[in-house]
C-alpha cells in the first residue's frame, strides 16, 4: 500500500480540522481527493508529508510511519503544496539544482534536465521562476516534486488558476505520472476527477462522505435523469405518482424533467402513462448526470 490512513484526527485549537479519517491509496493509483473549501484536504496532506503532525491516528507511506520515519516518508513523497512556493529570483535550473542537493541526488545536473523536458518547461527554461506565468511555475513545481523519483505524489491543487489550455497541459502531465506513481491529488473541481482520476474521495467538515472508484460512482449515486415530451399537457400528479419518481419539472407545455430512482423502469412506466392518456410521445431520452451534481448533493 503505498499511502494508509488510519484513525486519524487533527485540531486546531478546539476546531477538528479532520475527524477520524481512514483511507488508503494503492501503488498506480491517482485518487481525487474532492471537498469544498475548509474541508480538511490540504491539512491531510500536509499530515502525509510529514508537514504537521496529527493528534490521533497513524500514517504511513510506502510503509513507513510518518512519525517515527519521517526522513523516509520524504524520500519516497514529492509533494506540491498548495500555494506553491518558489524562490522567484532563483533561474529554473538553479532552482532545481539546489532542491535535487537537499534531496542528495546524484547525476543532479542531467536529472535537472530531464524534468525540464518532462514537465515541458524547455522553452522557458532560461528564465528566472519570478518570470514565468503561472502555468509555467506549477511546471516548475510539478518538477521539483517529482526530482526525486518519488513513489507518492501529493499534489494540492495543481491546477488552480490555470488557464483551460495549460489546465488540460498539466492535467495530461499528471495522467502520465499516475501510470508509474501513486497519487492523491485534491481539487474542488469535479471535471477534474472526472478527467483523470481513478477512484474519487469525497471529504466535507473533516470527514470522508464517499471513497469510491469513479464509474461506481457516478452510477451508484445517480438518479435517473428523463426528458420527456408528449403532444398535449399532463397533470404533473400523474407523473409524481409513479412509484421511484423523486421530482418532476414542467419545461413547457407537454415536457418535462423527471428525476427517478435508478432501475426502476422510469422510461417504461412513462410510456405506459403516455398510451393511457391517448398522447403521442415526441421525445423521451435519458439525461446524463454529471459528477457535479452527485458532489452537489454529498456536500450539501
Ligand atoms: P481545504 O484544503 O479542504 O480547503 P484545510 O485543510 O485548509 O481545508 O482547512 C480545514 C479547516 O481547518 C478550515 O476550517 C481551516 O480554516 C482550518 N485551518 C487550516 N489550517 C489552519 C491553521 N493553521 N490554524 C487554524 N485553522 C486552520
Ligand atoms: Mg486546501
Amino acid at each position: 500500500m503505498s499511502i494508509r490512513v488510519q484513525n486519524v484526527s487533527k485540531f486546531y485549537g478546539s476546531q477538528a480540522a479532520l475527524k477520524n479519517i481512514s483511507f488508503e491509496v494503492k501503488k498506480g493509483e491517482v485518487v481525487g481527493f474532492l471537498g469544498p473549501n475548509g474541508a480538511g484536504k490540504s491539512t491531510m496532506m500536509k499530515i502525509i508529508t510529514t508537514y504537521i503532525p496529527s493528534d490521533n491516528g497513524s500514517v504511513e507511506v510506502s510503509g513507513f510511519n510518518v512519525d517515527s520515519k519521517p526522513i523516509d516518508v520524504r524520500k519516497r513523497v514529492g509533494y506540491l503544496p498548495e500555494s506553491n512556493p518558489l524562490y522567484y529570483e532563483m533561474y529554473i535550473r538553479e532552482y532545481l539544482s539546489f532542491v535535487g542537493g537537499l534531496y542528495g541526488i546524484s547525476g543532479r545536473k542531467r536529472r535537472v534536465e530531464e524534468m525540464i523536458e518532462m514537465v515541458g518547461l524547455t522553452p522557458e527554461s532560461h528564465k528566472k521562476i519570478g518570470e514565468l506565468s503561472k502555468g509555467y511555475k506549477q511546471r516548475v513545481g510539478l518538477a521539483q516534486a517529482m526530482l526525486h523519483d518519488p513513489e507518492v505524489l501529493i499534489l494540492d491543487e495543481p491546477t488552480s488558476g490555470l488557464d483551460p489550455n495549460q489546465l488540460e497541459d498539466i492535467r495530461n502531465l499528471i495522467q502520465s505520472l499516475g501510470k508509474e506513481k501513486s497519487v492523491l491529488l485534491s481539487t474542488h473541481i469535479m471535471q477534474e476527477v472526472e478527467a483523470i482520476c481513478d477512484r474519487v474521495i469525497i471529504i466535507k467538515n473533516g470527514e470522508i462522505v464517499a471513497d469510491d472508484q469513479m464509474a461506481q460512482l457516478k452510477e451508484e449515486r445517480e438518479v435517473e435523469v428523463v426528458f420527456f415530451h408528449v403532444s398535449d399537457k399532463l397533470n404533473t400528479d400523474l407523473i409524481s405518482s409513479i412509484s421511484g419518481v423523486i421530482k418532476v419539472r414542467g419545461v413547457e407545455k407537454g415536457q418535462y424533467i423527471v428525476s427517478a430512482k435508478k432501475g426502476g423502469g422510469i422510461i417504461g412506466e412513462l410510456s405506459k402513462l403516455a398510451t393511457k392518456k391517448g398522447l403521442d410521445i415526441e421525445e423521451i431520452r435519458k439525461e446524463e448526470k454529471s459528477l457535479e451534481d452527485v458532489f452537489k448533493s454529498l456536500t450539501k
